[in-house]
């Protein structure tokens, strides 16, 4: 899944950019307040009424931020904020430049709005940093950080409902012969193309994670074992007629084992995965390309 690689890789550098763009509006704000308090000359740009498209912020915006966060409705927020701000910073501005006093509650507003302009960016920035922070860079599932905040919820969730919840253990068979025979980036590509296709083929409320080298976990809500076992089965059958393309016209085939358990409500998480390993060790030693179910009283 190179494209989830260049994804991360680009909000990495969206983020870096994002931080540059409010460095310089920290930078704006501490000129501004040294001109009012220092009685300078106030920049035009601040007077204008497109202001917010003429400091260093409101640039970048315009030229990077608008493409880069385009699908981001936290960040149209951000550049309403930025606006409100500069509009409140004007009408402060105009009556300073009028030789006038400033009124007390209009700084008050411009202040409110320049701090809760930097508080919803912040979070901006925190909200993407999580989100890259919970994909595996490989495969673009979650990783073991989304995992186990996953599993906390899911398992509450089963506790709260009564709606039981399946995990499944997914070890990838005799996987060191792709290495050792095709290379790891052969083995890198089986990997991206396998957990890709469990992707697509898992309910919307499913979810995948990379749990380990060559090991994924499916969470499979609202499923009891019976039909968890069914749908895993699928899966797993699926998987085994799928022609892997590991290089140019050259494809193979891989399977993988498969072991279920309940996620248990009352009992630490390890646990209900240690039950899922023992079956999948099961489905190991009974030849693998195969799904057990944990025995689990
Ligand atoms: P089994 O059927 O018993 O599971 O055999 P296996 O060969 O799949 O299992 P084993 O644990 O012996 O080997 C797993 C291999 O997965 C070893 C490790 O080098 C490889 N591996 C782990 N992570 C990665 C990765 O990110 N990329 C690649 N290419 N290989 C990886
Ligand atoms: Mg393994
Ligand atoms: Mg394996």
């Amino acid at each position: 899944m190179d494209s989830t690689v260049k994804l991360t890789n680009r909000t990495f550098s969206a983020l870096d950019d994002l931080n540059a763009a409010m460095g310089s509006h920290a930078a704006w704000l501490k000129a501004l307040i040294r001109g009012l308090l220092c009685n300078e000359a106030i920049d035009p740009c601040n007077l204008a009424n497109d202001a917010h498209h003429l400091c260093n912020f409101g640039k970048w915006y315009d030229r990077d931020g608008k493409q880069l966060f385009k699908d981001e409705p936290l960040f149209e927020d951000l550049e309403e904020r930025h606006q409100a701000m500069h509009d409140a910073a004007r009408i402060m501005l105009r009556r300073h430049d009028a030789g006038g006093p400033i009124d007390a509650a209009e700084y008050d507003r411009f202040m409110d709005l320049a701090i809760s302009f930097q508080m919803e960016a912040r979070q901006f920035q925190y909200t993407l940093l999580q989100r890259v922070c919970a994909v595996d860079q490989l495969t673009g599932t979650g990783n073991r950080y989304a995992l186990f905040h996953r599993l906390i919820e899911e398992k509450e969730r089963a506790g709260r409902t009564e709606h039981p919840c399946v995990i499944a253990l997914m070890d990838m068979d005799y996987f060191k012969q792709v290495n050792d025979t095709h290379g790891h980036i052969a083995g890198d590509t089986v990997l991206q193309a396998t957990a890709q296709y469990v992707s697509r083929s898992i309910r919307k409320y499913d979810s995948i994670y990379r749990y380990g080298g060559e090991e994924f976990l499916i969470c499979l809500p609202n499923t009891d074992l019976k039909s968890a076992e069914k749908r895993i089965n699928h899966l797993r059958e699926d998987l085994a007629n799928m022609n892997i393309e590991i290089a140019p016209g050259t494809t193979i085939k891989m399977t993988a084992s498969f072991g279920l358990g309940y996620l248990r409500p009352g009992y630490p998480i390890q646990d209900s995965i240690q039950h899922a390993d023992a079956a999948l060790l099961r489905a190991k030693d009974s030849g693998r390309n195969r799904v057990e179910v944990a025995h689990w009283p």
